[in-house]
């Protein structure tokens, strides 16, 4: 047995290929003939033959050595205790084992959904997971052999793997431009789901086809003559069915075997468009057109960019025959159908689903041209790789397909569900167990985002996500959202100005002046203005002094006692930083402080205020090094407000000669002093030194300064630094 099978497959192997590695092919043999040992199928045959089979029908696509052994080796992970991915790698090479690797996560996916809607996404999903094309093309052999024998199996399972056959594997088969393989397919299909229907069909044909051949060959001469005759040049070719489209045809237009062998389809394919519409005018006055039967998928295209022309005449012997009529263009895109759309939509002429459509053109092409290569392994060099390496397949929980970049996260598809959905989301459900915001999504995922009203959009979301549609909708919210807030905040800026000279803000707004100032600018309105003060590109004082002299200033005082609103903001702050969480308000009070991390201020410092584009104001020491470096526009004055307790979290390093009982007598020190410790760390070092690190919570920088005072008077301590940078702590008032 082993040499019979064995010669069949090198006997297929060199009828097209010229030196293939026998030696390798008959390692995998015996490597399945020992692991697969004491299978059998369902049949009661060896396991092996089924393997081999696979292996056939592997060389009958001429495909290379490497898929042929794969074919062989195809189910031994799957099947075979002990065999694992790496001892193929191992045995057989990484090229192999991967192939094999792929067709077994393709043998694990099931589907069981009877929506057309789901069996698309399956396809498409499918390619993706495969990588390689030569995956898919052994699990289509695989596939094909498995239905040549399934009638062997239990009713149930016969039905599971059809239906599966029908709904994901010939569409994918003809996806691939392997019409044979489709063809096969479909009418096995046929024979196990509806067995009484192919034996009709099968006797039928088998008893007209003598004479429909005789009838199509006729009919074929006899419009190729008509043609001539206008000067058409034309290819014509009458189209045999497979079972399974005969059937087809009954079934969606309700009729018998007689009615749809009655309709013999025609296919004419002419030079050009103006060439089709004299084809169609030869057609009609050579037989009678059937009324209503004329469609010009030509001039009004299907929405798949099919173009033709299609009619039904009353033909020779009062047959009716259905005619197509197309250029060699149309043809390829009926022919390609979905591939060929793509290849329309990167000339420009894009339809709006051409964003889940597949760039399959290539495969097919190059499944037909290596027909012509010498050598397969030609044909493999050029389709190697992956097929979809850039992209991700996940499924809405209604199991619509999303196709997004290779890297994607939950807020990517959150984004492209709606954005109204992406601007709320705050995580998903993943497959049902809950993820982040930043969760990588994965081929074959079913995603439920999780929203909230009170979420918004922040700016580390265009650190994780990969797709345009994210980037574009967080920085349009972004954008508006600083415009908001840089409007708010000049506003406020100037009125503060305005009440230190004793004016109104509400009198100079009703005067037309900031109106005037705008417009002096260039500025289109007085919300630009503001947002311009906001920004800090137009200065306070500058306007300040073209409203003064229309105002004479000095009137009636505003509000003298109110608090400024730098003032309030730092009320809020030392609140908000109380109770550990973020300053977030909305409207004109939603102007953000933040605490610069360079020197990070602590209440009693001296410092300085900086106006961050569309983010408030940042607060820095007066002697920070980045104050210098500023731009001076910017800078704005700002002082603690009373006596407003802020408390912070502040990074303190203690170095000591030794670290003997020196961490309580520090800490000590600390809590005397009325600050809290939340973290301490001690490293000792080889020369009897230690370095100490807390992070203590203190109110101001007199109590800093107390504190670190009485740390040096530890007896051991040989220094205090104060560490500043980032700290991994919340609880201080941020941007968001
Ligand atoms: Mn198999």
């Amino acid at each position: 047995m082993a040499e019979d099978h064995l010669n069949r497959i090198t006997l297929a192997l060199s009828e097209y290929h010229p030196a293939p590695d026998l030696a390798l092919i008959e390692k995998a043999y015996d490597f399945i003939a020992s692991s697969h040992a004491s299978q059998t199928r369902a049949s009661g045959e060896p396991y092996i033959n089924h393997l081999v089979e696979t292996a056939l029908l592997v060389c009958k696509l001429r495909l290379d050595v490497a898929s042929v052994t794969a074919a062989l080796l195809h189910d031994t992970i799957e099947d075979c205790e002990g065999v694992t991915e790496e001892m193929l790698r191992e045995e057989f090479g990484e090229d192999i084992a991967a192939i094999v690797e792929g067709v077994t996560k393709l043998t694990r996916v099931r589907f069981e959904s009877q929506e057309e809607k789901q069996a698309e996404g399956f396809r498409k999903m499918l390619l993706a997971m495969a990588k390689d094309i030569r995956v898919v093309l052994v699990k289509l052999c695989d596939r094909l052999h498995n239905m040549r024998t399934i009638r062997f199996l239990p009713e149930d399972k016969q039905r599971r793997i059809a239906l599966e056959t029908r709904e994901i594997y010939a569409p994918l088969a003809h996806r691939l431009g392997i019409h044979w393989i489709k063809s096969e397919l479909e009418d096995l299909c046929l024979l196990s789901l509806r067995p009484e229907i192919y034996a009709m069909i099968k006797d039928n044909f088998a008893r007209t086809k003598a004479e429909r051949d005789k009838y199509v060959k006729d009919t074929v001469e006899e419009l190729l003559h008509h043609l001539e005759a206008a000067g058409i040049s034309a290819s014509v070719s009458g189209r045999s069915k497979h079972f399974a489209s005969i059937w087809e045809k009954m079934e969606r237009n309700n009729l018998s075997f007689e009615e749809v062998y009655d309709l013999h389809g025609f296919r004419v394919i002419v030079p050009t468009v103006r060439a089709c519409y004299e084809t169609l005018g030869v057609i009609h006055s050579a037989w009678k057109p059937v009324p209503g039967r004329f469609k010009d998928y030509i001039a009004m295209p299907k929405p798949n960019m099919y173009q033709s022309l299609h009619t039904t005449v009353i033909g020779p012997e009062g047959s009716r025959i259905e005619c197509q009529i197309r250029t060699p263009d149309m043809h390829r895109v009926a022919e390609e159908g979905i591939a060929a759309h793509w290849r329309y939509k990167e000339r420009g002429q894009s339809a709006s689903s051409a964003e889940t459509d597949f760039d399959l053109h290539w495969v097919s092409t190059l499944v037909e041209e290596q027909k012509y290569l010498k050598n397969p392994d030609e044909f493999i060099q050029s389709v190697k790789g992956e097929l979809f390496p850039e992209d991700v397949f996940v499924f809405t929980p209604k199991g619509d397909l999303i196709r997004l970049p290779y890297g994607s996260c939950t807020i990517d598809f959150a984004y492209a569900i709606h954005s109204d959905v992406g601007q709320s989301t705050i995580g998903a459900k993943i497959n049902g167990s809950l993820v982040g915001l930043d969760h990588e999504l994965e081929n074959g995922d079913t995603i439920e985002v999780l929203t909230s009203k009170s979420q918004t959009p922040s700016r580390d979301w265009l650190g994780y996500v990969k797709s345009s549609k994210a980037k574009q909708r967080i920085r349009a919210f972004l954008k508006s959202e600083e415009h908001a807030r840089s409007m708010a905040f000049g506003m406020e800026l100037l009125s503060k100005e305005l009440r230190k000279v004793k004016l109104s803000m509400k009198k100079v707004e009703k005067s037309n002046k900031l109106t005037e100032i705008a417009k002096g600018m260039g500025l289109r309105s007085v919300g630009d203005l503001y947002a311009q003060i906001g920004y800090g590109k137009v200065s306070v004082a500058k306007v300040i002094a073209k409203v003064l002299p229309d105002f004479g200033g000095e009137e009636e005082a505003s509000e003298p006692t109110e608090t400024s609103p730098l003032e309030r903001i730092f009320q809020r702050a030392a609140r908000a930083s109380r109770l550990k969480v973020g300053v977030k308000v909305s409207g004109l009070e939603d102007i953000m402080i933040r605490y610069a991390k360079c020197c990070e201020p602590l209440p009693g410092d001296r410092i300085v205020g900086f106006i961050t584009r569309g983010r408030g104001v940042t607060i820095h020491r007066a002697d920070c090094s980045q104050v210098l470096r500023s731009d001076p526009l910017r800078q704005i004055d700002v002082s603690w407000h009373g006596d407003a307790k802020a408390p912070r979290r502040v990074k303190l390093t203690v170095h000591s000669r030794d670290s003997l009982g020196l961490l309580s007598k520090v800490s000590h020190a600390i809590t005397e002093n009325g600050a809290n410790i939340n973290s301490a760390q001690v490293n000792t070092t080889d020369s009897g030194k230690a370095k100490h690190q807390f992070e203590i919570t203190i109110d101001d920088a007199k109590q800093l300064e107390k504190l670190i005072r009485a740390i040096e008077q530890v007896q051991g301590v040989t220094k205090v630094d104060r560490v500043l940078g980032r700290t991994s702590f919340g609880g201080e008032p941020s941007a968001r």
